[in-house]
């Protein structure tokens, strides 16, 4: 039984998809900056999501947007354009900044081995549905027009406030620049009119304008993934005004409740506080880089809390992620060509372990006390097989595919060498190996090659 934590039940749930396949929607990134590695745990927490699926047997639907579409920086519809300000920052078109860091996003993703969704889509690839939408929810009454846009009536909504909490609190915390044509100030903007000079803009039934930055996350997860949707990812920052808004949207226009499981990964920390520019603690996978750290042992710092808890990165704590990440590997590896056979049920009891404890709403610091354990076993190439089985989901490179294919291959013959007794070849490869800048480890059971 898989259970997770429904953010909108508030209670941990037991997980069933609609179907066959599992429809899942992530927020994804606004593709104006180098994403940081704050960023970077929302969507290892998705990859973390989908590869816990699959690994229980579900096939996955899913899709990520991009928001390439310039929106006002804050939730509430006020601030300034992200894509606005990137675009003068750096002399190119909104066009230009957004096709770069979507180039961006994706190696990030690639370097962390993120598993990615299905489907990518950009906002600005579904100018035409958004504006179906929009006249759906008009037609349906539960938006009406301004000289400024078009609006989400949330009064006609009984339901706004429901994943966040009351209204009546964001109404306290939210500063609202108050539009007299609005008959609520919370209500959100949909479509909004744009004026001649903003550089983003489309032609709608309203006359020229762009979409209000909430809507194109319903739109897709409709046009992609029908409307009913098993999961829905993002920030916990998402929740109090853009989950609840795309509830309200999506939920008005289908006439029924489509988002499922509503799962929110909680912010990661740097040095105990908000990651901020005054500080100068907006890491990026390349500032880990300079200081010595693989995306792999974000990787692995990543698991090292649950996802419902801030986790506090410091450059020490991803120092211990890195130190054991090596020694998981390097025990993983002693494992290889081990020759004990385990007794019976061990295997057994540890896939369950395992697996009961991914299946408990990702508990991924247990699921690592289980491999831990498992790698305590005498040397044996069968614990070799469990843990390649158990990185389909941790998704680590084991065989250390940095490693130059001629020093696996010397190190290869070298062992065949020992074997053969043949030991002043297997010297004589050593030392060769070694010229190559690593080492090799032997024990009775195998070898496992490091960086010298
Ligand atoms: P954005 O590009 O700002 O929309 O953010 C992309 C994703 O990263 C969203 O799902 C955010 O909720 C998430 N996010 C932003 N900052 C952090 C953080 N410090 N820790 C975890 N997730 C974050
Ligand atoms: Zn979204």
């Amino acid at each position: 039984m898989i259970k997770f934590y429904n953010s909108l039940t508030k209670r941990k749930e037991e997980f069933v998809p609609h179907g066959d396949k599992v429809k899942m929607y992530s927020c994804g990134p606004t593709v104006y900056y180098y994403p940081h590695i704050g960023n970077m745990r929302a969507y290892l927490f998705m990859d973390n999501i989908r590869r816990v699926l699959k690994y229980n047997g579900y096939q996955m639907d899913g899709v990520i947007n991009i928001t390439d579409v310039g929106h006002l920086t804050s939730d509430a519809d006020e601030g300034e354009d992200k894509m606005l300000v990137a675009s003068e920052r750096e002399h190119k078109s909104p066009w230009e900044i957004a096709k770069f860091y979507t180039d961006v996003f994706m190696k990030e993703t690639k370097r962390l081995n993120i598993d990615m969704p299905e489907h990518i889509a950009p906002a600005t690839s579904v100018i035409e549905d958004i504006i179906k939408f929009v006249e759906g929810l008009i037609e349906k009454g539960y938006a009406y027009q301004t000289s400024k846009g078009i609006y989400f009536d949330i009064n006609k909504f009984p339901g706004y406030g429901k994943l966040g909490g009351a209204v009546d609190q964001k109404m306290a915390g939210a500063r609202i620049e108050v539009d007299d044509e609005k008959h609520n100030p919370y209500d959100f903007v949909l479509w909004v009119k744009a004026p001649k000079e903003h550089i983003m803009q489309w032609n709608s039934p309203w006359g020229m304008g762009y979409p209000g930055w909430h809507i194109e996350c319903s739109v897709i997860g409709n046009k992609f993934l029908g409307e009913y949707i098993d999961i829905h990812t993002g920030g916990v920052d998402h929740k109090t005004i853009h989950h609840e808004n795309e509830i309200a949207q999506s939920d008005s226009l289908c006439g029924h409740q489509v988002v499922k499981f509503w799962m929110h990964v909680e912010f990661l920390q740097v040095d105990g506080g908000k990651m901020s520019k005054s500080l100068g603690n907006i890491y990026t996978l390349d500032d880990l880089k300079a200081r010595g750290f693989e995306p792999e042992d974000f990787r692995y710092f990543y698991f090292m809390a649950h996802y419902s808890k801030q986790q506090n990165f410091t450059f020490e704590a991803i120092k211990g992620a890195q130190n054991s990440l090596k020694a998981f590997k390097t025990a993983v590896l002693s494992h290889k060509n081990g020759q004990n056979k385990l007794e019976e049920g061990v295997i057994e009891y540890y896939r369950k372990a395992f697996l009961e404890a991914i299946n408990d709403d990702l508990n991924m610091p247990k699921a690592l006390a289980v491999c831990q354990k498992l790698l305590k076993e005498e040397k044996s190439s069968q614990v070799y097989f469990l843990i390649e089985e158990f990185n389909k989901v941790l998704g680590f490179d084991f065989e250390e595919s940095a490693l130059p294919e001629e020093v696996k291959i010397l190190a290869q013959e070298r062992w065949q060498a020992k074997q053969n007794k043949d030991y002043a070849k297997a010297d004589a490869i050593r030392a060769e190996i070694l010229a190559k800048g690593y080492v090799v480890k032997d024990s009775k059971e195998g070898f496992v090659l490091e960086k010298a």
